[in-house]
């Protein structure tokens, strides 16, 4: 079968063997139609967490073509999926923090979205694979990941009611993250360097976005609607920058959700937590629950994400990588 090899943060299509269900027992094969291009493959890829001759690739769609399985799944099922499985039965699970348990760290679909054929555990199928409503697109079912990310981490903000919450980076995944906001009915505004993306969010939702050229020039706009400063931040952006604009932009008392790798070192100061009493909060993948979440909001239509990737095929993996570096697209989705 073909796949994309990484190879010195680039990818090359080579023959790969097929994953075998034999080898494996129980669990299905997966036919993958489509998987996203997700930002943090390309943190993977640059920060050398991810090695050549890895394949990635997690926000797959794609149809069962071999199972044996105690599940209710069978040959012909559309699918979307999440590739992590936590073990719900130890400190961190107990805890609520699904995404640190280190059972979910380990399982993975094998080899990787970017391929034509992956192996899926049966601990997969019990827990995050999830069948594909005939009225999604493909390429609407591959958001299902992404948005179950963003649905965490608005669930953990505890957003409450009549506030205000801004969202500062309007790419996929801030224009995700803005929805999710909206469906717990709370206001959402927003803010990005690039004109056509702050346009483009108010097209999904958002109440109103700025455009941040001018650190001081926003800030002052922005006053207009949270003259005390933000109840509560995302910040989606990897520049470091933002992370100082976020901290202008909160009102004393907020809370400011980490939702990016920023790469250089620089953090939150002491002093602006304590004497602002500021909460910074992390949130990191998604659970099973947050999944199902995802997949039901799709269904219904109450997120929206036609109109937010671009296709490429798979031998333009490369093009597709460069063109998201390049801010030039949104999110690609990668056929096969
Ligand atoms: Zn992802
Ligand atoms: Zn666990």
């Amino acid at each position: 079968m073909k796949a994309a090899i990484l190879n010195d943060n680039r990818f090359v299509i080579r023959e790969i063997p097929k994953p075998v269900l034999d080898e494996y027992g129980t669990g299905a094969i997966v036919k993958v139609t489509g998987c996203g291009l997700c930002g943090s493959d390309i943190v993977k890829m640059r920060t050398g967490k991810v090695k050549t001759g890895a394949i990635l690739g997690h926000e797959v769609v794609g149809e069962i073509v071999e199972i044996n399985s105690k599940t209710a799944f069978a040959v012909g099922d559309k699918i979307a999926l999440g590739h992590h499985v936590p073990c719900f039965n130890c400190t961190y699970c107990w805890g609520g923090n699904y995404s640190m348990c280190r059972h979910f760290k380990a399982t993975n679909i094998i080899p990787g979205g970017f391929a034509e054929y992956i192996y899926v555990s049966e601990e997969h199928l019990n827990n995050t694979v999830f069948n594909v409503n005939l009225n999604l697109s493909d390429i609407e079912a591959s958001f299902l990941e992404p948005l179950a990310c963003c649905l965490r981490a608005v669930k953990r903000a505890k957003i409450k009611d009549n506030t205000k919450s801004l969202i500062v980076g309007l790419g996929s995944i801030g224009i995700l993250m803005g929805e999710a906001v909206k469906v717990f009915g709370n206001k959402v505004y927003g803010c990005d360097l690039i004109y056509e993306r702050v346009c483009l969010s108010e097209k999904f939702g958002f109440d109103k976005s700025f455009l941040l050229n001018d650190e001081e020039e926003t800030l002052n706009a922005m006053k207009e609607i949270a003259p005390e400063g933000f109840d509560t931040i995302f910040l989606t952006a990897g520049a470091s920058l933002s992370l100082n604009f976020a901290l202008r932009a909160a009102r004393d008392g907020a809370t400011i959700v980490v939702f990016s790798s920023i790469k250089d070192i620089t953090g939150f100061k002491n002093n602006d937590i304590y004497y602002r009493e500021l909460t910074i909060l992390g949130s990191y993948s998604p659970s099973p629950m947050d999944l199902e979440d995802s997949m039901s909001l799709l269904e219904s239509g109450k997120v929206k994400v036609a109109g937010i990737s671009n296709v490429y095929p798979l031998e333009k993996l490369n093009e597709a990588l460069s063109d998201t570096l390049a801010n030039k697209i949104m999110k690609a989705y990668i056929q096969l």
